[in-house]
C-alpha cells in the first residue's frame, strides 16, 4: 500500500474543496480551525501499471495551508506534517510521499528529531520526499519541451529559480552533466549556498531574478514560495519556455504572450486512468491521468516494492538515482507532461 500526503494551496481553496468532498463542517471555517484540524484519509486509490500490475493507495490530507507559514504559525504547520505522517503509518501504509510543502517543512524545522508521537515511533523509511522523480521529470520536460518549441539547448540559457534547493540543485547537476546546455543562471536568495553550488558545478552565473529573467530562453521555477511572483511577460525573451514546478505555483500571473509558453512542471501523465477523486481538486487538466511526480514516486516504489526512503534529506539527489527512478517511471507508464 502506498500513501500520498497532500495539502491545498490556500484557505479559500481548502474551503471550496471541503464542501466538494463532503466535509461541510470544514467549509465555512477560518485559518484557526484548519490549524486545529486533524489529518484525514479522504481518498482510496487504485493504479494499474502498463505491465498490468495493480496497486492500492490512500491520500492523507494533512490540513496544512501555506497561510500558516505566512502568518508564522510554525507550530501548527509542523504539527500538521508530523500528525499526517503518524496517521499514514498507523494505517499500515508502506511508503508515503510527502507532497508540496510537507517535505520542505520537515527539513526546515528539523522534524527528524521528533521520533515519538504519542504511542507511535515514526519509521522514516516509510516516507519519501518524491523529489528524485520530480527532478527527473522536470529535466525531461526541459529537454523535450525545448525541442517542441524549437529551442536548441546547445545555444540556450536556462535560469533555475530555486537553484540551491533539493529539486533545483538536482536539475542543475543533470543539465550540466547530461545535456549540452550553453549557460546556467543560478537564482536564489542565500548567496553562500549559491556560491557553493557554483563551485560544485564548476559553472553557472549567480544572478538576481530580475537580472536572470530577460536573459533566459528557459526558466525552471522550483522555489519554495508560499505565494507566486508577478512577472511582466514583455521583459522576457521571445520565445521563452517557463516550466513552473512550484506547489503552490511560483508564477502568480497567467502569462498570455504568444512568445511565452508556460508548462506545468513536475507533472506526469499516466498511460491508463487512475481510480481516484483527488486530482480534480488541484485542477489538473486530465485529472484521471495527471499527477505530481512526487506522488508518482511513491507509486513507483510500491510497484517495485522498494520500501525505502528513496528521496530523503536535502541536496543528496544523485544522477544514478534519477536514472533508476526514471527507468521504472517509463516501465510503469508515466510520461512527463509536455506542451
Ligand atoms: P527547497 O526548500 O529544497 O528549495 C527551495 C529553493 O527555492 C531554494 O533554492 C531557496 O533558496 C529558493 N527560494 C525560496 N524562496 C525564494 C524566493 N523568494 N526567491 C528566490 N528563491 C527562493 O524546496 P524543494 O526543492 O523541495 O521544492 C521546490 C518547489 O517544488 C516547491 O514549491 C515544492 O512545493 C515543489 N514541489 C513540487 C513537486 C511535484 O511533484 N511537482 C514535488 C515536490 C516539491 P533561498 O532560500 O536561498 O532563496
Amino acid at each position: 500500500m502506498f500513501g500520498l500526503i497532500g495539502h491545498l494551496t490556500s484557505l479559500e481553496h481548502a474551503q471550496s474543496v471541503a464542501k466538494e468532498l463532503g466535509y461541510p463542517e470544514y467549509a465555512d471555517q477560518g485559518l484557526e480551525f484548519w490549524c486545529m484540524a486533524p489529518p484525514q484519509i479522504v481518498d482510496t486509490i487504485t493504479v494499474t501499471s502498463l505491465t498490468g500490475q495493480i496497486i492500492q493507495g490512500k491520500y492523507v490530507e494533512s490540513c496544512f495551508l501555506p497561510e500558516m507559514l505566512a502568518s508564522h504559525r510554525f507550530k501548527a504547520a509542523t504539527r500538521k506534517i508530523i500528525n499526517a505522517m503518524t496517521h499514514a503509518q498507523k494505517h499500515g501504509i508502506n511508503i508515503t510521499a510527502l507532497g508540496g510543502f510537507s517535505s520542505i517543512i520537515f527539513e526546515k524545522f528539523n522534524l527528524q528529531q521528533i521520533k515519538q508521537i504519542r504511542n507511535v515511533t515514526l519509521e522514516l523509511k516509510r516516507f519519501t520526499t518524491g523529489n528524485t522523480h520530480t527532478a527527473y521529470i522536470i529535466c525531461r520536460q526541459v529537454e523535450q519541451a525545448s525541442q517542441q518549441m524549437g529551442i536548441d539547448l546547445s545555444q540556450a540559457t536556462v535560469a533555475i529559480c530555486g537553484a540551491t534547493g533539493d529539486i533545483g540543485s538536482a536539475v542543475c547537476r543533470w543539465l550540466d552533466a547530461r545535456t549540452d546546455v550553453a549557460e546556467l543562471l543560478l537564482v536564489a536568495r542565500d548567496q553562500e549556498r549559491l556560491q557553493d553550488l557554483q563551485t560544485d558545478l564548476g559553472r553557472g552565473k549567480i544572478l538576481s531574478l530580475d537580472q536572470a529573467l530577460p536573459l533566459a530562453d528557459i526558466v525552471v521555477w522550483v522555489a519554495s514560495m508560499p505565494k507566486g511572483v508577478e512577472i511582466d511577460s514583455t521583459t522576457l525573451k521571445h520565445p521563452c519556455l517557463m516550466i513552473d514546478g512550484g506547489y503552490p505555483k511560483n508564477l502568480a500571473t497567467q502569462i498570455q504572450h504568444p512568445g511565452v509558453s508556460v508548462l506545468n512542471g513536475g507533472i506526469v501523465e499516466h498511460s491508463l486512468d487512475i481510480d481516484w477523486r483527488i486530482m480534480h481538486i488541484v485542477n489538473m487538466n486530465i485529472p484521471s491521468r495527471q499527477l505530481f511526480a512526487c506522488f508518482a514516486e511513491s507509486m513507483l516504489l510500491e510497484f517495485e516494492q522498494w520500501y525505502t526512503n528513496f528521496s530523503w534529506g536535502r541536496n543528496q539527489i544523485t544522477l544514478e538515482n534519477m536514472d533508476k527512478i526514471g527507468q521504472v517511471s517509463v516501465k510503469h507508464g508515466f510520461q512527463p507532461l509536455l506542451l
